[in-house]
């Protein structure tokens, strides 16, 4: 059996880390198989699903470089992979269904079931009313001009099947009613849209979150039915249930919490790979208590024997501290590459950048690249490498601290140590200003660099000092070293 999986977003807002989780899960388990990984598109609710959202569902899955076998833009076998295109196939097999013993009209409206339900006191839900309408109650309903909803009947039984992850599930028949597939007004609903593609697409194992545990028990009995009505073989993809993402004070993800959206770490910069990286780690384990691995590594190692059944933690803290790790482990140039965006963004760097603007970003990138954990850190960290020298303003508050008139005497004998050296690199920088400061006045390194960190970088955190010094060059140290003695003598 070839593993088929597939990730079915449905496109209705941003995308959320634990729809990322699920994608990465299955494609995982794909790529380790040797299988196919679907991308298939649950757009059927026109009010909510947007073009955009699907956008970027799709930009998102690019960006951490999930690709997809089948699905929209490459196609496939069994496409099309939008459900809003696959129209008249739900409909035919609507009509099937509808022509079944598996299926019937139901005219209730929801507040008239409320109400039967209020009178009987039985638990919320459908009472399975229309199943069993004689013929003079189902004319009578149609000449009072009632469009119908079509109901799955569900089997007289309770529904077992063993979860891949959580083993042994079952429900009970009462939990279970007969349940809409086709709405009054003619539009397929999620409950029959989705079995009927895992179906048609020849899915052989649905990984999905366990917020859709329930629905699970619907959708065997519709594979059933689809079976009994020659729709398909028969045959019914395997599910497991992955374990709910929890965030803080354990309470569950959702998708209004700020940390849910993955384009907030998209913007943050977080390399796709340590994302992912974390992402494996929400509900999966690799063992031996390893926590940091590449993407080809997760593959290698994925089964589902390994995923939890247990709620899993999203741990911003954690996620960073691995995309801390991540950012060192790549070479300094890739840090450059990676950080040019950011810097674009905010156009401290031209787009195409200029040569001497690419020499700067090379030799910034080695100097932050200790210093961050996300991308965007680089920007307040280099920034000053990239504004000229005539709109150049330190930080307010750092200013006010650290270029007063305390400051002055040493602006001014650093000034006067710098400016006749003939080799402008880090060590010499160094050296003259040790000599002048710490041997010369006596002062201790911390209170000797602020001012001078402040007057070059503008900022009280910034990369070394002397190293920033020499890649800012000589000409614009000394500029601006200049134009803060002027402020702190006021
Ligand atoms: N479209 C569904 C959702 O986004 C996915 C259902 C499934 O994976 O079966 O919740």
């Amino acid at each position: 059996m070839t593993v088929r999986v597939r990730f079915a977003p449905s496109p209705t807002g941003d995308i959320h880390v634990g729809n990322i989780r699920t994608a990465l899960f299955n494609w995982a388990y794909a790529r380790h198989e040797g299988g196919t990984f679907v991308f298939r598109v649950e757009d059927t609710d026109i009010e909510r699903s947007t073009e955009a959202s699907y956008l970027g569902v799709v930009d998102a899955l690019n960006w951490l470089g999930l690709s997809w076998d089948e699905g929209p833009d490459v196609g496939g076998p069994y496409g099309p992979y939008k459900q809003s295109e696959r129209t008249g196939i739900y409909a035919e097999v609507a009509a099937k269904l509808a022509s079944s013993t598996h299926a019937y009209p139901c005219y209730c409206t929801t507040e008239e079931v409320e109400a039967r339900n209020k009178i009987s006191g039985r638990q919320p839900g459908y009472d399975n009313h229309c199943r069993e309408l004689s013929t003079s109650q189902l004319d009578a309903f149609i000449a009072s001009g009632r469009k119908p909803a079509l109901r799955l009947r569900m089997p007289d039984r309770a529904i077992t099947f063993d979860d891949l992850i959580r083993g042994p599930v079952t429900f009970e028949q009462e939990f279970v009613p007969d349940y809409v597939l086709v709405r009054a007004d003619g539009n397929p609903l999620y409950t029959l849209v989705n079995p009927v593609d895992d179906a048609l697409m020849l899915i052989t194992h649905v990984l999905r979150g366990e917020d859709l545990l329930s629905s699970t028990p619907r959708q065997i009995a519709l594979y059933e039915a689809l079976g009994n009505i020659g729709v398909t073989d028969g045959r019914m993809p395997l599910f497991g249930h992955l374990p709910f993402v929890m965030g803080e004070g354990n309470k569950k993800l959702s998708k209004r919490d700020p940390e849910s959206s993955l384009m907030l770490y998209r913007d943050r910069g977080f390399l796709p790979e340590a994302l992912l990286n974390y992402l494996a780690l929400v509900g999966w384990s690799m063992g031996e208590d390893r926590e940091l691995f590449s993407l080809q590594e997760m593959v290698d190692a994925f089964t589902l024997e390994r995923v939890s059944r247990n709620p899993a933690r999203f741990d911003l803290k954690k996620c960073e501290a691995i995309n801390g790790v991540k950012i060192r482990e790549l070479p300094p140039d890739e840090v450059a590459h990676r950080i040019l965006p950011f810097l674009q963004r905010v156009d401290l760097i031209a787009d195409p950048p200029t040569s001497d603007q690419l020499r700067l970003l090379a030799g910034g990138a080695p100097l932050v690249q200790e210093r961050i954990t996300v991308l965007s850190e680089a920007v307040g960290m280099l920034g000053f490498l990239f504004v000229a020298d005539s709109a150049f303003t330190p930080d307010a508050e750092a200013a006010a601290k650290h270029l007063n008139a305390e400051a002055a005497p040493v602006l001014a004998v650093s000034l006067g140590a710098l400016e006749p050296l003939e080799d402008w690199h880090a060590d010499a920088i160094k050296a003259a200003l040790e000599s002048a400061l710490i041997t010369g006045l006596g002062l201790k390194p911390r209170s000797a660099f602020a001012p001078l960190r402040v007057a070059v970088t503008g900022r009280t955190v910034s990369p070394p000092l002397f190293e920033s010094m020499e890649l800012l060059g000589r000409e614009h140290s000394l500029g601006r070293l200049a134009r803060a003695l002027v402020a702190a003598r006021g």
